[in-house]
């Protein structure tokens, strides 16, 4: 551990609080990898709390999918899932203190007044705001309580001053309390709002540093002085700026953005996604390329980027491939193998020994395990089929003498990549043909493309048998 960690003056502890109302993508998910890291950074805890307020858009099937991508990105939670739906006690509880301390008032005016207040001010140019006719003050009366109508519950914001904080990504800000209007804490039913159990449970995990998106921004100031009214320090705050997609727009489910396990799916690998999401927003100098381990002993709140960030495609597949390289070939092999299984290969086939050799052979022109798979599919299936331009050009009746040889030479002799090079060279030298009329044509029967690496390699790995048939399947 480094100097940084061990004299860090708090136990860190961060959390992601997602709201399950879409499948969470890599915009959402980046804002999940930063305090997971900085937990781990810092030998702290990270926190994973399910923002399900909003039954109408909350759905479990949004739930798995962000259980499912951090447990597929290796960003465990110490703590958690807490649901928030499941913690309604404990939030009219603080606001039963919050109340009973003078920091809460009913408030009675009814939606049409507050439609019609809001018109008037728009009217008048002026910003829409509660005007405080519930607020109770020294001296003032207030209006008669309408019967038979439920009140909300609005919070005391303090007048004058300013609300300050120091945001890790973006500076000193300030918030003068003017302008910030008695937020509405407990609906007419009583459940409690948004902002509201946001503090709570902050408080009650005792987070120390709030990591999250700057479309937060808004927020804060309304939490600290809940925090305040409730005497509470708030946290360290860093807010994260946008991910966009790459026509620049903000990412969002709506725009197109994917699931974050759908790149799972697609074949990228999670030590790939952690270092491209870790770019998103994050720099360690000008390294492009590092593990899970070195972001995790890099990673601090101090370099996170001030401007947004731009997804793109090109560069995840990019760094996919990087990661793909330098993979150890059993540990592919692992990730190639059920792929092959949901192919309908025969598990026991697969387990043949060759698949982590084949994929040494192939992940240098790879860039995702599922690429990784059609070619390993070539070698685990009993027919290949051959690009037909490719077939048409190569596979030639010119050819077929040569091929014909090729097979017999291959029926007898120890099978290794010495001995099919030497039958190779005997037919080209007995045929009077180069290197390539022979070995494209092969290609294309053996592997179904002309586009292999070397040839004696190929179809060391491909087994006599099937060279052979597919020598003779002209
Ligand atoms: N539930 C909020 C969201 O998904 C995040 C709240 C927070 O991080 O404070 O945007």
């Amino acid at each position: 551990m480094t100097e940084k960690n061990t004299s860090a003056p708090v136990h860190v502890r961060t959390r992601f609080a997602p709201s399950p109302t879409g499948f969470i993508h890599l915009g959402n998910i980046r804002s999940a990898l930063y305090p997971w890291a900085f937990a781990r950074a810092t030998g702290g805890d990270f926190i994973l709390r399910i923002e399900d307020t909003d039954l109408e858009r909350s759905t479990q099937a949004a739930v798995d999918v962000i259980l499912e991508g951090m447990s597929w990105l290796g960003m465990d939670p110490d703590e958690g899932p807490f649901y928030q739906m499941q913690r309604m006690d404990r939030y009219k509880e603080v606001l039963a203190q919050l109340q009973a301390a003078g920091h809460v008032y009913p408030c009675y005016t009814s939606m049409a007044e507050l439609d019609a207040l809001r018109e008037a001010q728009m009217a008048a140019k002026e910003k829409p705001r509660y005007n405080g006719t519930w607020r109770p003050e020294p001296g003032k009366i207030l209006p008669p309580v309408p019967a038979g109508v439920p009140p909300v519950l609005r919070f005391k914001n303090p007048q004058g001053g300013v609300v300050a904080w120091d945001d890790k990504v973006k500076g000193r800000i300030e918030i003068r309390n003017d302008e910030l209007d008695d937020l509405v804490i407990a609906r007419p039913d009583g459940t409690p709002t948004y902002n509201f159990c946001v503090v709570v449970d902050d408080i009650d995990m005792a987070i120390t540093h709030v990591i999250r998106g700057d479309d937060h921004v808004n927020n804060t100031p309304r939490q600290i002085n809940i925090f305040q009214a409730l005497d509470k320090v708030p946290p360290i705050y860093a807010h994260l700026p946008t991910v966009l997609n790459e026509q620049g727009e903000k990412m969002s489910k709506r725009n197109g953005a994917k699931p974050v396990t759908q790149y799972r799916d697609e074949g990228y690998l999670p030590e790939a996604m952690v270092n491209y999401l870790a770019r998103l927003g994050w720099s360690h100098g000008d390294d492009e390329i590092f593990s899970r381990e070195q972001f995790l002993e890099w990673f601090n709140l101090d370099h996170l980027g001030r401007s947004a960030a731009q997804f793109d495609e090109a560069k995840l597949r990019w760094v996919n491939a990087q990661h793909l390289k330098a993979m150890d070939d059993e540990a592919l092999a692992a990730l190639v193998a059920p792929q092959l299984e949901k192919r309908g290969m025969a598990a026991a086939d697969i387990a043949d020994g060759r698949l982590p050799r084949i994929c040494a052979l192939f992940k240098d022109r790879c860039d995702t395990t599922v690429a990784l798979a059609d070619w390993a599919v070539v070698f685990y299936g009993d027919t290949v089929q051959a690009v037909q331009e490719e077939r048409d050009k190569h596979v030639t009746p010119a050819a077929g003498p040569a091929l014909a040889a090729l097979a017999e030479a291959l029926q007898e002799g120890a099978w290794d990549k010495a001995f099919i090079a030497a039958a190779i060279k005997q037919v080209l030298a007995a045929q009077g043909l180069k290197m390539p009329q022979l070995a494209m044509p092969v290609r294309v029967l053996v592997a179904g493309t002309a586009h292999t690496p070397s040839v004696d390699a190929l179809l060391e790995l491909m087994g006599r048998e099937k060279v052979i048939a597919r020598l003779k399947n002209r």
